[in-house]
């Protein structure tokens, strides 16, 4: 005997109506809010555009308008002023190249994910005819489908539509290869890499087989030697091991370096910096060390380093004040620099994560105008931001405490202080280890 079927609370359905309705509303509004912000997101990528219209220098001038634009926003609306400057050059596309998404959007036939579907792959088709068919074909699906739907809908429109063959979309494509971080959580982090799908299918391959040799060795019982210890790695985590001891230790195959360059491409040896409070690199505690003061990592991994490998750059913080204590003894450079490159830990524009290592040290105060070259008036700034502050009226102004009093074009103010907030002194003193 099947259930009968529940009897559902009349006033539970009341409110359950209430809320789907209220949602759908709620819909609607955002959809109408997005291109609202769209349009003001537009308006002021155009002001940048006018700015440097008709100038000798228009590219980096309009780049240059571009991103002091997008700080300006960015500072007001507490994002990072990269997301804002994408944000702009994806609202101008809409506004120029996708009227009728547009137009959908505002008047909430379909949502802003469905608007960045449309967007992300009807820029693939340049002309101007083509691009008007498949936005009016897909703009129609997305009123009537959920986002994964209207993507895969999009697809098969854009492989009817384009002009070109996969060959040549392949050429273009493969244009954007790249590799990138990401951090994750627990001390690890991700490396990824984008290129030609033969040649990424092949390298998986080679780990594959690589770690299948090494799986296939006779085990430890069957061999004579005592000390033999069975490997007990996991097929994955065989090819991991390949895949870091491949490119910490290899030399590539194709080396145009091998005549200019002691040693080649494999001599160049890995370079990242260390955080480590004294008393992990003591051993008297497993917390706090990090990788360029951003990416955590357990304490063996930091006394390991800290005990050799002269290619690390080795950074000793104070347990309690976090002040630096020692920096390292392989790499010499001036003691300012390695002194603010500590305490900064990143670029110090507001928002902005780029490591030291990928910073110049800005002179606050110009040089050439009488500003000093001390640790006061010194600070990491990666390349975006220098030329942001050296190119546009931006401003900076530092404080004994070592925070930043940035000041904007519009005159908007904003404060990035250091990472660590304690008064930074160098040591007289050489530390005590
Ligand atoms: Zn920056």
């Amino acid at each position: 005997m099947p259930d009968r079927p529940p009897v559902f609370d009349d006033r539970e359905d009341a409110v359950l109506t209430d809320a789907v309705a209220a949602l759908v509303e709620s819909e609607r509004a955002l959809a109408e809010l997005e291109a609202a912000r769209v349009v003001q997101f537009a308006a002021a990528i155009r002001v940048a555009l006018e700015r440097s219209r008709n100038r000798p220098r228009a590219v980096q001038e309009r780049e240059m308008a571009l991103r002091s634009i997008a700080a300006e926003i960015g500072v007001a609306l507490r994002w990072n002023d990269r997301t804002v400057q994408r944000r702009l050059g994806e609202a101008l596309q809409l506004v120029d190249d996708f009227p009728a998404t547009l137009r959908a959007l505002a008047e909430a036939r379909i949502s802003a994910r469905h608007v960045a579907v449309i967007r992300d792959l009807g820029v693939e088709l340049e002309d101007r005819a083509a691009r008007a068919s498949f936005e009016s074909r897909v703009v129609e699906r997305a009123a009537t489908d959920t986002v994964a739907g209207t993507r895969a809908f999009a697809r098969a429109v854009l492989e009817e539509l384009h002009p070109l063959s996969i060959s040549e979309r392949f050429a273009h494509a493969e244009q954007q290869r790249r590799v990138w971080i990401d951090d994750d959580v627990d001390g690890m982090a991700r490396l990824g890499v984008l290129d030609g799908a033969a040649k990424i299918r092949a390298m998986y391959d080679r780990l594959t087989r690589q770690a299948r040799a090494i799986r296939a060795l006779p085990r430890p019982e069957s061999m004579d030697d005592p000390d033999a210890v069975e490997d007990r790695r996991a097929i994955d985590q065989v090819r991991a091991d390949l895949l870091c001891d491949l490119v910490l230790t290899g030399q590539p195959a194709i080396d145009a370096t091998t005549d200019t360059l002691p040693g080649g491409l494999g001599a160049i040896r890995a370079h990242v910096s260390v955080v480590v409070p004294a008393l992990t690199a003591a051993g008297a505690s497993d917390r706090g060390a990090s990788i360029d003061g951003q990416s955590p990592i357990d304490a063996d991994t930091a006394r390991r380093l800290l005990a050799g490998a002269p290619a690390w750059e080795r950074v000793v913080t104070h347990p309690v004040t976090g002040a630096v204590l020692a920096v390292d003894r392989y790499r010499p450079s001036p003691a300012i620099q390695r002194f603010v490159r500590a305490r900064d830990v990143h670029c110090r524009f507001p928002g902005c994560r780029q490591p030291p290592r990928r910073c110049d040290l800005d002179h606050n105060h110009d040089h050439a105008r009488g500003g000093p070259t001390a640790a006061d008036n010194l600070s990491c700034l990666c390349t975006r931001h220098h030329t942001l502050k050296t190119e546009t009226p931006w401003t900076a102004r530092q404080r004994p405490d070592g925070s930043i009093q940035w000041t904007s074009p519009l005159g908007r103010s904003v404060t990035d202080r250091p990472e660590r907030s304690v008064a930074f002194a160098p040591e007289p003193d050489p530390p005590p280890f």
